[in-house]
């Protein structure tokens, strides 16, 4: 007894992080400034720096050791908190959350460690329609057991819910099946008019997809264990949460599927007026026409990726922009309901045009918004287009290399004068195309 009350007396340990002061350390775990520099022998609180470890007393509702862990792609409220051992109210608590949607990827949570928690256990999810018994059978455990390493208070669990299994160490993220090791979005992450791409480590014979903004994600096998997936994020998603959709097909058949909160960030697009000679060019029933003829091309995902390393510039000046990706438009003074889907390179008209990566053809021909037309297929889901062209160089079907000249610029369709507009495609989502220049993709 003398050892439960000594550990009761030493409360929960807390990192000083950035940021903090004494008082805002009080208020978030609702104790008295004088309760932490006792129980803490702060020999001088007028001095508290980074890294300093506190003792917060007198709280009941979490033990152990205070974390702070970015929340992962693929772990979830119900990860964290079967896997730290945490309750409703420790979760809550701890991230100061009014739902669950608040740990979106890349939250900052407040977790508890050197408590017992499950960091070296196999973990499984359950499927809509699977009982705990069900899962128990499929994992070789005895659900009573289940239950108690869970910390589950009845012999229920919700679809969706993340159970693990004593045993096997698994270091991946906790809301996917143990098979799934290691899922990351490299570089800028969520944000509009960007390129997503989604990295997956898993065993062999896993076949990973997923859903975002109502786009199938599409994941190609780089070698048995490691899978991409490359999505646009479309301009017009709204900044805030939104749910990201991770999941696939086991070795055995069976499938998975786990819903994510994300926060999509501002592109921080401008705005601007246009004026267009020929009204008829701007009955919206023609441009949402086109635009459907457009997005149907460049929808499919073919498996064969057709580039590798640094692409090749699509224009002799491609320094020279007269218009960005994603300003919001207004035509003629008209509403700011349109976006500009690609870049703008200026130079007159006979200027080169050159293919920027390896593809096939799939249009090549005149529309009545975007002028004479190449759209090229670079595989994975990836699509270039070509407007307002005076010549068109290729044909439909042709197979085309880097920097071959596949037309010259031109001032057909709407537009105010001779440029070409370069759009880039992923997932069947148009794209900052810049970005395809300035990197390299998987
Ligand atoms: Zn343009």
């Amino acid at each position: 007894m003398a050892y439960a009350q000594q550990e009761e007396d030493e409360g929960v340990r807390y990192t000083v992080q950035p940021g903090d002061t004494l008082s805002s350390i009080a208020l978030r775990f609702n104790v008295s400034i004088n309760d932490i520099i006792n129980a803490s022998d702060l020999a001088n609180p007028n001095n508290l720096n980074v890294g300093d470890v506190l003792i917060i007393p007198g709280i009941d509702w979490v033990e152990g050791t205070l974390i702070f862990q970015n929340v992962a792609l693929g772990d979830s409220y119900l990860s964290l908190k079967r896997r730290y051992l945490l309750s409703d109210e420790g979760m809550a608590r701890l991230n100061q959350l009014t739902s669950p949607d608040q740990l979106y990827y890349g939250f900052p949570a407040m977790l508890a460690s050197d408590h017992g928690e499950l960091t070296g256990s196999a973990r499984a999810v359950l499927n809509p329609g699977q009982s705990l018994w069900e899962l128990a059978a499929v994992s070789g455990d005895n659900p009573w057991a289940l239950m108690a390493y869970n910390q589950l208070p009845g012999k229920w669990a919700i679809p969706g819910d993340v159970l693990f299994t004593p045993g096997q160490q698994t270091p991946g993220p906790g809301g996917l099946p143990s098979g799934v090791q290691f899922v990351e979005v490299e570089g800028i992450g969520f944000v509009q008019g960007r390129t997503l791409v989604i990295n997956a480590v898993t065993d062999p014979g896993i076949q990973m997809g997923g859903e975002f903004f109502g786009s199938p994600l599409r994941f190609f096998q780089e070698t048995d264990t490691q899978q991409v997936a490359l999505q646009g994020i479309p301009l017009y998603a709204e900044t805030g949460t939104f749910d990201f959709t991770l999941a696939g097909t086991l070795a055995d058949g069976s499938q998975f599927s786990f819903s994510q909160p994300v926060r999509i960030s501002t592109g921080g697009y401008e705005s601007e007026t246009l004026t267009v000679n020929d009204p008829a060019l701007l009955n919206p029933e023609l441009s949402e026409r086109e635009m459907a003829q457009v997005y149907a091309m460049v929808s499919e995902a073919t498996p064969d990726k057709r580039w590798a390393g640094y692409w090749g510039a699509p224009h002799p000046y491609i320094n020279v922009i007269n218009s960005r990706f994603g300003i919001h438009r207004s035509y003629n003074n008209g509403e700011y309901e349109n976006y500009h889907y690609g870049v703008d390179f200026g130079g007159g008209v006979g200027i080169e045009i050159w293919a920027p990566a390896p593809g096939r053809v799939v249009f090549a021909g005149p529309l009545d918004v975007r002028g004479n037309v190449t759209i090229i297929d670079h595989g994975w889901g990836v699509y270039t287009g070509y407007f307002h062209q005076s010549q068109i160089l290729v044909n439909l079907g042709d197979e085309v290399q880097t920097g071959q000249v596949i037309g010259l610029v031109g001032a057909t369709g709407r537009i105010t004068g001779a440029h070409l507009h370069w759009e880039v495609w992923v997932g069947g989502v148009a794209v900052e195309p810049m970005d395809w220049l300035n990197r390299i993709y998987p």
